[in-house]
């Protein structure tokens, strides 16, 4: 034993994509709860590792209180991690989870802490974003909302954008000071109680609420960990993988189709 309390955790990496497959080629209804990781490697950085935008930014600059201060100061230094996550594309990951609702034919939620919309872009159709998306912005002060081509070249350029009432906009994400949007978590929600096997991936998930979803499940569906690094989850999961999301994800996926084709 390794230690991290999973049922197969003597097995190598390739079995262990084996049982993997296994599991969701099984399952009736599918749910993965995925965090900043699985964005990685699109090349989007994790907001809150030690080479994430904190380490050069101030924590506080996602606070709703720094954003209402002054939209000026924001937007500036707001454009740069924009355009990265506005020109991000899906990468293996995030491809597979889509894949894997074709191929399968069987519905698989997707909940995400992500805020790049890449999950809906790789073609995933059920897919509840808990901390708001970057996609659309909305007034401040007459709340109309707008789609992404009306605020990109603003944002992409450090300008305020505003409204035609001209309200300053503000990202649909949710700030740090704020609540979750109740649909999306509604809908987070139920995708734990539908779901017949759990698959956390690319998240240590120490914030809460979305720390607390996984609770959320039925107690006999099978939980499964994908992070690079362990998480307080590894101790209840039947399966853990320590390893790239890309190295995972992908060849369990493949070797699904193999098996129904
Ligand atoms: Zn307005």
């Amino acid at each position: 034993m390794t230690g991290y309390g999973s049922d197969f955790d003597d097995l190598d990496l390739d079995a262990r994509i084996d049982v993997l497959a296994e599991k969701l080629a099984n399952a009736k209804q599918i749910a993965f709860l995925t965090g900043a990781g699985v964005s990685t490697e699109s090349g989007i950085p994790d907001f809150r590792s030690t080479t994430g935008i904190y380490s050069t930014t101030s924590e506080n600059f996602f606070s709703i209180d720094y954003f209402h201060a002054n939209y000026e100061d924001f937007y500036r230094g707001f454009a740069p991690f924009y355009r990265i996550v506005s020109d991000a594309k899906p990468n293996s990951g995030h491809l597979a989870i889509a894949e894997l609702e074709t191929r399968l034919g069987k519905p698989v939620d997707v909940v995400t802490q992500n805020i790049d919309g890449l999950h809906s872009a790789a073609g995933s159709t059920q897919v509840a974003e808990i901390h708001g998306t970057l996609r659309t912005a909305s007034c401040v002060v007459c709340g109309k909302r707008y789609p992404r081509e009306y605020f990109d070249a603003d944002m992409r350029s450090g300008a305020v954008p505003r409204c035609a009432c001209g309200g300053a906009l503000k990202p649909d994400v949710t700030f740090f000071g704020e609540l979750l949007p109740e649909r999306a978590f509604a809908a987070a929600q139920r995708a734990m109680w539908n779901a017949k096997i759990l698959v956390v991936v690319g998240t240590s998930l120490q914030v809460y609420p979305a720390a607390g979803l996984p609770r959320e499940c039925d107690a006999g569906a099978p939980f499964v960990v994908i992070n690079k690094t362990p998480t307080q989850l590894d101790s209840q999961a039947s399966l853990v993988f320590h390893e790239a999301i890309g190295d995972v994800l992908p060849k369990a996926v493949a070797r699904i189709s193999n098996t129904t084709a």
